[in-house]
């Protein structure tokens, strides 16, 4: 089906044409339509589906269909976990709305930086808001912006607002909103909190359900080495190098490994730099940008800062820390195999953390395969599993124990 077919406005499709894309994504074909319609939608979709255009384009088409007033109302609001998302979506309406014949005013706003020029861009007020809650609210307090005409409302990655503790902020939000709205909620996981923020938020809603879970995904290769903690970041720059690795996104989890891990990697010889939230927002625009140019070739986030970043051909995504949640690996492999092309996730399995990826894989309804790299095996024996005839605890197996696994591994798989 092609984007003519869904009912855009020719500036629309000549935005959507400079960005060759060959045909809409499903969760485009199946949302904008709805959405234009002015009816509600509950989308089950990951980043990298194409869920921004999604709600976007439909989003411009009614603005440019509507009353227009001064001071500018705002129209639409966008709802976002991250500052980095808040970001791209304002960059991908600037590109979209390129054509419109009047322009729209797109303000973005999220905390970690000064409330005052973002005071100062809603003077005259805007058309469309995208937001992270905090800061909204901290704005209305500050009567730099009106909600109450709001026509539409867009949870982008609703499970990630709730991990991220901002559902009372949320509450404060819809209450300050009218109640005739169209409600559009986007989320890559449904845990029973999002199903019943769905629940109470959403009128009838359209029910899309795009995301093939990730483990289904052919396009992304997951895999699980077993290792040990400390020799985790030689295996990783063993891996960047025997497989010429040049664009890899290294999960940890902390801010502290962030800056700890690339060192050590940038000793190796390896360019990489931390990506967390704490540095400044231009520190991580440069560091976001040297990645985009290969001046680094590994980025090494935390969750959180790493949440939204929009990296077009992202192949491999490393997790050196396991992530806390079953959603959150869904998330953090998501930043791979975007937009058809293939992706690399891998996850480095330790005694210490083999029963959490366990459960990961438990609750994902999925299994990755447990790997080892010659020179990378596992020393330290799981404690958990005694071998029959009285294991000693965190004895070290012998270079003979080691190649009868090997020899029956290998068995195995034949
Ligand atoms: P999103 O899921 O919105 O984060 O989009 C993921 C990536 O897919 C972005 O880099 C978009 O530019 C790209 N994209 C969006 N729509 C399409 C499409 N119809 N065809 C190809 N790529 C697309």
């Amino acid at each position: 089906m092609p984007f003519s077919s869904l009912g855009l406005s020719s500036p629309l499709l000549k935005a959507i044409a400079s960005r060759h894309y060959s045909a809409p994504t499903p969760v485009q074909t199946a949302a904008i339509p709805v959405i234009l319609k002015g009816g509600d939608v509950r989308a089950c979709a990951q980043t990298g589906s194409g869920k921004t255009a999604a709600f976007v384009l439909p989003i411009l088409q009614q603005w440019t269909n509507g009353r227009r007033q001064t001071p500018r109302r705002v129209h639409a609001l966008i709802l976002v976990p991250t500052r980095e998302l808040a970001a791209q979506i304002g960059e991908s309406i600037r590109h979209y709305s390129s054509h419109l014949a009047e322009p729209i005013k797109t303000i973005c706003v999220f905390g970690g930086v000064s409330i005052n020029p973002q005071m100062m861009r809603l003077r005259g007020g805007a058309d469309i808001v995208v937001a992270t809650p905090g800061r909204l609210l901290d704005l209305v307090e500050h009567n730099a912006l009106r909600l109450s005409e709001v026509s539409t409302l867009v949870l982008d990655e609703a499970d990630r607002l709730l991990d991220l503790g901002f559902a009372d902020e949320l509450a404060r939000v819809l209450a300050l909103l009218p109640k005739q709205r169209q409600n559009l909620l986007f989320s890559a996981t449904f845990p029973a909190a999002v199903q019943t923020l769905a629940e109470n938020l959403l009128n009838n809603p359209e029910r899309i359900e795009i995301e093939a879970a990730p483990e289904t995904t052919p396009n992304i290769q997951q895999r699980a080495i077993e290792t040990d903690v400390p020799r985790r970041t030689q295996l990783l720059r063993h891996l960047i190098q025997s497989q010429g690795w040049t664009r890899v996104l290294v999960f940890v989890a902390t801010k502290y490994s962030t800056e700890h891990v690339s060192d050590k990697l940038r000793k190796l010889g390896i360019r990489a730099a931390p990506f967390h939230g704490e540095l400044s927002q231009s520190a991580r625009t440069m560091a976001l940008e040297d990645f985009k140019e290969s001046l680094i070739h590994v980025l090494v986030a935390t969750d959180l800062a790493a949440r939204g970043i929009d990296i077009a051909s992202l192949p491999v995504v490393v997790n050196y820390d396991l992530p806390r949640s079953a959603s959150d690996y869904v998330h953090r492999i998501g930043r791979t195999g975007r937009a058809g092309e293939s992706g690399i996730a891998v996850s480095f399995i330790t005694a210490e953390n083999h029963a959490h990826f366990a459960l990961i894989e438990k609750r994902n309804g999925m299994t990755v395969p447990r790997e080892t790299i010659a020179g990378f095996e596992p020393e330290v024996v799981d404690t958990r599993v005694q071998p029959p005839n009285g294991g000693i605890k965190g004895k070290r197996k012998s270079k003979k124990d080691k190649l009868r696994e090997a020899a029956a591994l290998a068995a195995n798989k034949l």
